[in-house]
């Protein structure tokens, strides 16, 4: 995955650089970028930006889901067509980069995402496909995705000595929390629960987009960024993207006031950093439902929503999921 040194190319020390390559960055990719403010030493310690031109900036933001669609009736979706007229499915079975894929099946059609992290390799993957029919009859196809490239900023974050922040930088807690966040997006409910784009859970600008590298204190750049911040002032209301239930609702280290959403079949929606959480784990919850207000609790460097959608485990470009109806 190529990295772009976009933002990073921003912090030079004179202001007046900073704003000729932010020009620049919003004739080429489509996105303006406001606020940067510099530290003596050059470091960019705040910035946020606005997609002003979402074809020019769909190279930058990656596209890092897609369907799988297996449809028996005509072959149609498949790399290799299936025999006409076979029926309905009974089960569908199929494995992308050693994951396996978690399908519903309607009648002769079956669907299932697939979802890729940021810093996975680009390129087309063959699926091999295994199903079974009501009536006992196995077939085999191959079906196909195509991860494209996506590239991404890095950002520059400072934590001064003796903040709470660089204590809970500290690896055991990071781990910790993200083996608990893995277990719990793992998890696979058989029902799709969701329906048509997801919204944005706030209205405000956005701070960082997802796929950031993000360097602390001019370290070298660290994994990236696993969703979208939204600058929004503390008690701004936050609404469910999408619909569900609430299996998350509760204070984390790093994450602050955490709410997690199932969406069903493999995905979710997570939202950090809350001052209120208004939901209960168990809660089911519609699209535009309110689940809490923003606020700055956890890791943070400022009042904002962490928003993200993890399909399987896998942090995805929550912005896919605003833009189109999947599958
Ligand atoms: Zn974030």
């Amino acid at each position: 995955m190529r990295t772009l040194l976009l933002l990073a190319a921003l912090a030079a020390p004179v202001p007046a650089a900073a704003a000729a390559a932010a020009g620049e960055a919003e004739a080429r990719y489509g996105i303006a970028v406001q606020g940067v403010r510099l530290s003596a030493a050059g470091t960019m310690l705040d910035f946020r930006y606005t997609v002003t031109d979402p074809a020019k900036a769909a190279a930058l933001l990656g596209h890092n889901v897609q369907p799988v669609l297996i449809d028996a009736a005509s072959g149609a979706r498949l790399a290799v067509p299936a025999p006409a007229k076979v029926g309905a499915l009974r089960s569908v079975t199929a494995r992308v980069d050693g994951r396996a894929l978690a399908f519903r099946v309607e009648g002769a059609r079956a669907w299932a995402l697939a979802g890729f992290r940021s810093d996975v390799t680009p390129g087309r993957r063959s699926i091999p496909v295994e199903a079974e029919t009501a009536s006992g009859r196995s077939l085999r196809a191959t079906a196909a995705v195509s991860v494209g490239p996506g590239r991404f900023p890095v950002e520059q974050i400072t934590i001064e000595p003796g903040d709470d922040g660089e204590d809970l930088l500290a690896a055991e807690v990071l781990r910790e929390e993200w083996t608990r966040l893995l277990g719990i997006t793992s998890r696979v409910t058989p029902l799709p629960r969701w329906e048509g784009p997801f919204l944005l859970p706030a209205t405000g600008p956005v701070t960082s987009i997802y796929g950031t590298r993000r360097a602390y204190n001019g370290g070298p750049p660290g994994s990236p960024h696993e969703g979208m911040d939204l600058g929004v002032a503390p008690g701004t209301p936050v609404v469910a993207a999408n619909g569900g239930t609430v299996v998350v609702a509760q204070a984390w280290k790093v994450r602050g006031n955490a709410v997690i959403i199932d969406h069903g079949l493999g995905l979710f929606s997570g939202y950090y950093h809350l001052s209120q959480i208004g939901v209960q784990v168990g809660q089911a919850v519609s699209k535009g439902q309110p689940l809490g207000k923003s606020g700055d609790t956890g890791l943070v460097t400022g009042p904002h929503l962490h928003w993200e959608v993890v399909l399987q485990g896998m942090h995805t470009q929550p912005l896919q999921w605003t833009q189109r109806s999947f599958p």
